[in-house]
């Protein structure tokens, strides 16, 4: 099946599973996706430090970045995530998430990974960051996960050569906005994704498997773009292995 989560953070039990790259929040989740998918053919792993857990002040700083930048070495690393920008109410200390993502950001650009990205409502940081630091310097480098922006946002960052990911939000019944943003992208720039267990969807089953929630999020896409379903799997499966650069370095 020509599926692929382009971002989760737990595997289920099922027999069949899609490809997905599995990442981590924190140290610890980071070092433990690293250890999961190491041998196992359909995964990956990402690592990074998300803005709502980043690490206390107590730990040295130099510290924690060289055992992050370690663990971005590790083959089974295709991307450097998610990190990103929340500034949601009581989200925490604004001038320190913008710390810790110029930090990983240059990082993931020195060892020329792409980078998975967490932005609510912080667009405007986010892409004002993004150009002084160059990330959009090389190509397939920026992802948007679960997109919460304006149709505008997501247009404007694609043109700058970012992929959006579209996740369980798209099965909320109650969310035109993101629907807004599917109709107004062309499908090249799409990659899908379950964010499992982070996001409680609405318009899913709970205990749905991955493969089921990406299928119906890959039918709700085909339905709001007029496309052909088989198409469009295909087109968001490439798209994705040419994101994490996967078949394509070895
Ligand atoms: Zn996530």
């Amino acid at each position: 099946m020509e599926l692929f989560d382009a971002h989760t953070h737990t595997v289920g039990k099922s027999t069949q599973i899609p490809f997905y790259v599995l990442s981590g929040f924190d140290l610890e989740s980071s070092r433990n996706a690293v250890a999961y998918v190491r041998g196992r053919r359909e995964g990956y792993a990402s690592v990074g430090f998300h803005p709502l857990f980043l690490p206390s002040v107590a730990v040295p700083r130099d510290e924690v970045l060289s055992q992050l930048t370690a663990l971005m070495k590790s083959p089974e690393v295709k991307a450097v995530g998610e990190i990103g920008l929340d500034y949601r109410r009581d989200s925490g200390d604004r001038e320190k998430q913008i710390d810790w993502f110029r930090l990983q950001l240059r990082l993931a650009i020195r060892l020329k990974k792409p980078v998975i990205l967490h932005i609510v409502k912080a667009f405007g940081d986010a892409q004002r960051i993004l150009e002084e630091e160059g990330a959009f310097e090389q190509k397939n480098s920026v992802l948007l996960h679960s997109f919460s922006g304006s149709v505008e946002m997501a247009v404007h960052l694609v043109n700058r050569g970012a992929k959006i990911s579209l996740g369980p939000t798209l099965m909320d019944p109650k969310n035109q906005k993101i629907r807004t943003v599917v109709t107004g992208l062309s499908p090249e720039h799409m990659l899908i994704e379950t964010d499992a267990e982070f996001e409680s969807p609405k318009g899913i089953e709970s205990g749905e498997d991955s493969l089921t929630i990406l299928e119906s999020i890959v039918q709700r896409i085909a339905k709001l773009k007029g496309l052909p379903l088989d198409e469009l799997r295909h087109q968001i499966f490439e798209n994705t292995k040419q994101f994490y650069r996967i078949g394509t370095e070895e």
